[in-house]
């Protein structure tokens, strides 16, 4: 059985009760101190030295490391974020986050000490504290539109092929310091320059991409996933370049090293449960830019080095729609995630050019929820999953329809099932 060291010694620490202090102190370090004040060092939180890390028995790795952090070269390596293979990131990864070990796999022998030659490998844990408790909400607003912070643009990379309608780009930024956010919050962008009444732009809300470690793993960087908004033409059918959208022309146009007024973060609505995570079954339902989220909620689960990732037993379900295959989102993580995640993890498409509904008609997203519907109605309303929506406001009549269908094919009222689910915190809608 092959599992990242983490979990096994948490299941066997637990299983057997054999203490394991110091590696609790590494891997399972739970504050409400930020991170620097937990002795962690900033420069590099989640970097084991693995010589001292061979302990017989186990035992804790250090924390620190004393080599140099080595920014990845964001020109090259900011579009592997979204479009490369998953694995070519994360080799990548492996050379600026400087944790050798942090993505190993180790055998795991069923013993409740590691063998001599296992080296541990810590999770990172030093921004688990931001919504631990089970009852404190994520941070707000702790940068304020009125007196904004300045990011620097790491990188931008275009996520869809040419021949896939509009731009959709992978815009990375480090943040100003001290800014945290968890998956499932927004970033609010404050676009330069005035209005035709010459007041400053309002800020725009983003939904962040990345986990609360960033693309980066430093816990010093967002990622967002920016349509160009555009105006098309009705007569003509054109887009009129006079009429591109303000803050979205700006964060596609960005090139590294420019900077972007930020505030933030803000939202609660689309954040992953607190309890009980790692038996929640989730559901993402979206389109277009709605996969946001999605791909912070994807990374935390499946891909980072953290006690979240480690412990998540349950069923993830992604059913996004987008109009043609090169407009897919983020499709080569997912797919990497989906072959990793032994089954944890499944990705659904709804392809609407290219792709037929059983009625002969474009596949939209509502069209995988009626298959699935079924199924669906089990895993949130016997089996405690938790469903969220996020994309264009126009997806929501079609996804709710075939919500009802599945009711009244049940014989049950949609409105009153619905208003059971939002009570319950099992339905979450975030669209615009
Ligand atoms: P604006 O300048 O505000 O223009 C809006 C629209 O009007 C554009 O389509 C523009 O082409 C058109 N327009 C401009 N001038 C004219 C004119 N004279 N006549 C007619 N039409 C005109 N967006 C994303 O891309 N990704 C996300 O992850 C994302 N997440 C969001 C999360 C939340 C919670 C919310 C509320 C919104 C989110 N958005 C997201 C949308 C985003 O906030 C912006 O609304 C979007 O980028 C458009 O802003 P803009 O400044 O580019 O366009």
């Amino acid at each position: 059985m092959k599992l990242f060291y983490g979990i096994a010694l948490i299941g066997a620490t637990q299983a057997l009760q054999i203490p394991i202090q110091a590696f609790k102190r590494t891997t399972l370090l739970r504050s409400s101190k930020p991170a620097d004040e937990c002795g962690v060092d900033m420069t590099n939180p989640c970097g084991p030295d693995m010589e001292a890390n061979k302990k017989k028995g186990g035992g804790a790795p250090p924390t620190t490391l004393n080599e140099p952090f080595e920014l990845f070269d964001p020109e090259e390596e900011a579009k592997l974020q979204g479009t490369g293979d998953l694995r070519a990131r994360l080799e990548l990864g492996a050379k600026f986050n400087l944790a050798s070990g942090l993505n190993s796999y180790y055998e795991f022998n069923k013993s409740p000490s590691p063998p001599d030659d296992v080296m541990l490998s810590p999770c990172q844990d030093f921004l688990e504290h931001l919504d631990d408790n089970g009852t404190s909400d994520p941070p707000m607003n702790t940068i304020k539109a009125k007196a904004p912070g300045v990011a620097t643009v790491l990188g931008v990379g275009k996520l869809i092929t040419e021949d896939a309608p509009g731009d959709i780009r992978h815009v990375v930024l480090s943040v100003p310091e001290g800014f945290h956010y968890t998956e499932g919050q927004s970033l609010s962008v404050i676009p330069p320059g005035v209005d035709g009444k010459g007041k400053k732009y309002a800020p725009r809300l983003y939904s962040i991409a990345s986990t609360r470690y960033g693309d980066t793993y430093d816990g010093k960087s967002v990622s967002l996933c920016v349509r160009r908004a555009e105006y098309y033409d009705p007569v003509t059918g054109n887009v009129d370049p006079e009429k591109k959208g303000v803050c979205s022309d700006f964060l596609c146009n960005l090139k590294p090293g420019d900077v972007v007024d930020v505030a933030g973060p803000v939202g609660k609505t689309m954040c992953l449960p607190k309890e009980s995570l790692s038996t929640t079954p989730i559901i993402m339902i979206g389109t277009g830019t709605g996969v946001a989220p999605f791909r912070s909620f994807a990374h935390r689960l499946f891909v980072e080095n953290t006690v979240a990732s480690h412990m998540y037993k349950s069923k993830a379900l992604l059913y996004l729609g987008v109009p043609v295959t090169g407009g897919l989102l983020y499709k080569s993580e997912f797919d990497h995630m989906e072959r990793q995640s032994g089954g944890k993890f499944e990705a659904k498409y709804a392809i609407s050019r290219e792709m037929a509904n059983e009625e002969g008609g474009k596949m939209y997203v509502q069209d995988l929820i009626k298959k699935d519907g079924d199924m669906l109605f089990d895993m949130v309303d016997n089996e405690g999953a938790v469903v969220y929506f996020c994309g264009l406001k126009g997806m929501m009549p079609g996804v709710l329809e075939a919500f009802e269908g599945i009711c009244v094919k049940k014989g049950l009222d949609f409105k009153e099932k619905m208003g059971e689910w939002k009570k319950a915190g099992k339905w979450h809608v975030e669209v615009y």
